[in-house]
């Protein structure tokens, strides 16, 4: 440990913002890194304690707390703090294969768990992972890793996410020869059709995908499993496959007037048109249903359109600005979270775009064009929904859904005699990769429903395991 009295010198500062009048007439990255002599600092105030929750991934409350990689944060803190920025690079990349991804995205399990955030602020882990990453890319090492033994055996990833990178990538270094299968024009799933670039650069997605290409691993992608090739095939020419399709079957909400109105969208198809250049939002009063953070994304994305105003409606109750007693440290906290595009709404609008517990129950036409949403209150008797029977009105021209999440496309895994679970999830045995047909096996958002970058990664590399035992006999991975 290098600086044992760092959490009481230094405080936390994150990586500053860009201005917000200048960032949302750009889709650049909003985050600006703080300098190597301040990140030092940052690293020295990990104080290394006894029992590292951050890395800990443990359940507390059905959430959550710590990193699901098990990065070792405490190992690479300190090596940043000495001015070791390779060795703590290494130390990184042993347990989280992207973290530039995670460090721009997570919503940083880890720092809830901080020990420093019992009575002050957690360290800065997040923007210390994107900086040593961001280290080692602009420094030159992150030099393809080409396996020196091929196995012989073949693989096939099917999608493109972070869970089917994370797998092939994890197989790839075990000498498997790796085919990845994606449906859209590029690969990396939501992270390049669905985040927006203001969180994620897509070059960044590009960069991954060409080193792992050197790295040795195929990318096909124009090509949908199920339509241009069958699973079945796959079957026969590879020795293992892996499902890693994804969950983006959107819910669809009961509001009357919906189905006949073509200025309703969902938000995964609004953000990544958005990502290809569209401007639906433009002059438009925008609503968008669903408080979380696709909503958050949209609204952000919508303002940079030049949408008229904004609004979200969410049916949740507003959270507490702090911690209750009966949610104490390292539970997730359960606090109101400003993100990003709600403080530019905020400054452009001079207004909170959220209105919490309302629904929308009505969509109001003039002349064929969506002019209004009628909006209610609502409330959860006994786990029920109520809707109050009052109603009020407020301008909409473009509604965007992003009510969350149904499942994955169940037809292909079930075309194939895969089964499914309730949830449209692909069943697995509890904490297993393999489906019910063997030699296939499947990862991320299909096996566990809409979730995280960072689990999507972890199902990856754990599914990569368990088909490397199933190839292999035994397997070395981690
Ligand atoms: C708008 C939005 C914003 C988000 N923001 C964040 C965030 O900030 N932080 C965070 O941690 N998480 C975020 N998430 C969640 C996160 O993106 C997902 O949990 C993660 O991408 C899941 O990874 P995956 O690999 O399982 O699936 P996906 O990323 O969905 O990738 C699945 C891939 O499979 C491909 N595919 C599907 N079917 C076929 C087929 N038949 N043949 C070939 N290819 C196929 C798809 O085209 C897709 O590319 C967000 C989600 C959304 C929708
Ligand atoms: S992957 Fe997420 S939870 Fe893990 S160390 Fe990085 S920011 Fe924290």
């Amino acid at each position: 440990m290098g600086k044992t009295d760092g959490f009481l010198l230094y405080q936390r500062k994150s990586d500053t913002v860009r201005d917000i009048r200048e960032r949302i007439r750009d889709r650049e990255e909003i985050h600006v890194p703080l300098p190597a002599s301040e990140r030092r600092k940052q690293a020295a105030r990990c104080m290394n304690c006894g029992v590292p929750f951050c890395q800990s991934a443990i359940v507390l409350n059905r959430m959550t707390t710590g990193c699901p990689l098990h990065n070792v944060i405490p190992e690479w803190n300190d090596a940043i703090y000495r001015g070791n920025d390779a060795h703590a690079l290494s130390r990184l990349l042993r347990m989280n294969p992207f973290p530039e991804f995670t460090g721009r995205v997570c919503p940083a399990l880890c720092e809830l768990a901080c020990i420093n955030g019992i009575d002050s602020d957690p360290v800065t882990i997040q923007n210390n992972e994107f900086y040593l990453i961001e280290y080692g890319f602009s420094h030159g090492l992150m030099k393809p890793r080409i396996p020196a033994v091929r196995s012989g055996k073949k693989a096939a990833v099917v999608g493109s996410g972070p869970s089917g990178l994370a797998a092939a990538d994890r197989l790839n270094r075990r000498g498997h020869s790796v085919t990845v299968f994606e449906r859209d024009r590029e690969a990396g799933g939501l992270l390049m059709f669905g985040i927006p670039n203001m969180k994620l650069d897509k070059q960044v997605v590009l960069r991954r995908r060409h080193l792992m290409e050197e790295e040795g691993v195929v990318f096909k992608t124009g090509v949908e499993v199920g339509k241009d090739i069958f699973l079945e095939q796959l079957r026969e020419e590879y020795d293992a496959v892996i499902l890693a399709c994804g969950a983006k079957q959107a819910r669809t909400p009961k509001i009357e007037g919906m189905e006949n109105c073509d200025a309703v969208v969902y938000a995964v198809r609004f953000l990544s048109d958005f990502l290809e250049g569209a401007e639906p939002a433009k002059g438009k009063d925008v609503v968008i249903l669903g408080g979380g953070d696709t909503g958050n994304d949209c609204l952000a994305s919508s303002i940079r359109q030049g949408a008229s105003s904004v609004t979200q409606i969410e049916m949740m109750k507003k959270p507490p600005l702090e911690r209750q007693p009966d949610n104490p440290w390292p539970q997730w906290p359960k606090v109101l979270k400003t993100d990003y595009g709600q403080m530019e709404a905020i400054e452009v609008f001079g207004r909170d775009p959220c209105l919490f517990e309302k629904t929308i129950t009505r969509l109001i036409m003039e002349e064929g064009e969506l002019k209004a949403a009628e909006i209610a209150d609502v409330s959860f008797e006994n786990g029920s929904l109520v809707i109050s029977e009052h109603r009020d009105t407020i301008p909409c021209s473009l509604l965007i859904i992003a009510a969350g999440f149904t499942g994955c496309e169940t037809e292909l895994p079930r075309s194939f005699g895969i089964e499914c679970t309730e949830r449209n999830t692909v069943a697995t045995a509890p904490g297993k990769y393999q489906t019910n047909i063997d030699g296939v096996f499947t990862a991320g958002d299909m096996h566990r429903g809409q979730s995280l970058v960072v689990w999507a990664i972890r199902e990856g590399m754990e599914c990569a395991k368990e088909a490397d035992q199933w190839l292999m006999g035994y397997t070395n991975l981690l």
